[in-house]
């Protein structure tokens, strides 16, 4: 495992190359009041080889954040209602983020995840369904985080960071075993907005000043698809900027592999997707996916896969946000 650490000088010529270079510049321009914003003040190149595992909330392996330096991270998404403000209010502050997406969420609206690399935001994964891998076996366990990969990959239509957060930070030996070997960095968190215990921007400001008071740096969990983060989100970058933190952007040092049988997969859940948005203009906007055990594996010495059908709803939630609610924490 090897952490690169780039200082803020070297940011152009260290990005060159990458998927984040162009981004980073457009986002400087595109930059209203460049004084007042956050911006990058740092990259943070990740070599993910061997076992690589941040955030102090459980792994004391590594620090790479100085005083006042803090890493902003969203979970869970993508979800266009509040996913949306919060690109907004990060591009207020010219800055960049991580985001670990959830692959199903993923290929529930492909064009929000290729806008969200398209910004230079870093993308990681959070497994397929969101599931808590410490309540099942290891052969399921593993398939939710390949899946997961080749979902968030497929949708990007680019290549996405090896980087992953653990649902509910729920890691497990096993599970940390097999990333390792796959070369694939794992981040658990140093302070959590909490903002999946409220709909309260208020509390979602306090709960990071609160935590950063003490602190002093970190990597920050919000979730995306959170109304509290994403109300939040600009006043608490003001707030930052104006305590004189700084943000760091985590980049890749390569890319994730993903596997083929678990690309078929997922090629074949966003042919669904679209096949369903085509009939229905309905099944574009909604987040809801069909509540399903993983699919079997795709053998390759079977014939090809049928056409895909409608999607199936189990049942169509009151609000989109209530089902994500309940579903979703960490
Ligand atoms: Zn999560």
């Amino acid at each position: 495992m090897r952490v690169v650490l780039l200082g803020a000088l070297a940011l152009a010529s260290a990005l060159a190359g990458t998927p984040a270079g162009p981004a980073v510049a457009q986002a400087s321009a595109d930059c209203a009041q460049p004084r007042q914003a956050l911006g990058v003040s740092r990259v943070v190149e990740i070599d993910g080889q061997g076992s690589a595992r941040f955030g102090h909330q459980q792994y004391k392996d590594h620090d790479f954040l100085a005083d006042g330096e803090v890493v902003l991270t969203f979970d869970d998404g993508p979800l266009r209602a509040y996913t949306q403000p919060v690109l907004d209010a990060l591009k207020a502050h010219c800055t960049l983020a991580t985001f670990f997406m959830v692959g199903r969420m993923a290929v529930a609206d492909p064009e929000l995840v290729r806008e969200i690399a398209r910004r230079g935001h870093t993308v990681g994964t959070h497994t397929w369904t969101h599931a808590n891998l410490r309540s099942m076996g290891p052969a399921q366990a593993q398939r939710e985080i390949e899946l997961g990969f080749s979902a968030v990959r497929r949708a990007a239509g680019r290549p996405i960071a090896p980087f992953f957060r653990f649902p509910y930070l729920a890691d497990t030996k096993a599970m940390l075993a097999h990333l390792a070997t796959r070369d694939i960095a794992v981040f658990s968190i140093d302070a959590d907005a909490n903002d999946y215990r409220t709909e309260d921007p208020a509390a979602v400001h306090a709960a990071i000043i609160g935590q950063l008071t003490h602190k002093r740096k970190g990597i920050l969990l919000f979730h995306d698809i959170q109304p509290s983060t994403a109300r939040a989100l600009r006043g608490l970058l003001d707030e930052l900027k104006r305590r004189g933190f700084r943000v760091v952007h985590l980049v890749a040092k390569g890319e994730a592999r993903t596997l083929p049988d678990e690309d078929r997969i997922a090629e074949r859940a966003i042919g669904e997707k679209r096949s369903a948005a085509a009939t229905s203009p309905l099944a574009k906007r909604s987040v809801v996916w069909p509540v399903q055990p993983l699919p079997e594996p795709v053998r390759t010495d079977l014939p090809p896969l049928p056409p895909a059908g409608p999607v199936a709803r189990v049942r169509p939630p009151p609000r989109e946000e209530r089902w994500q609610d309940t579903i979703f924490r960490n």
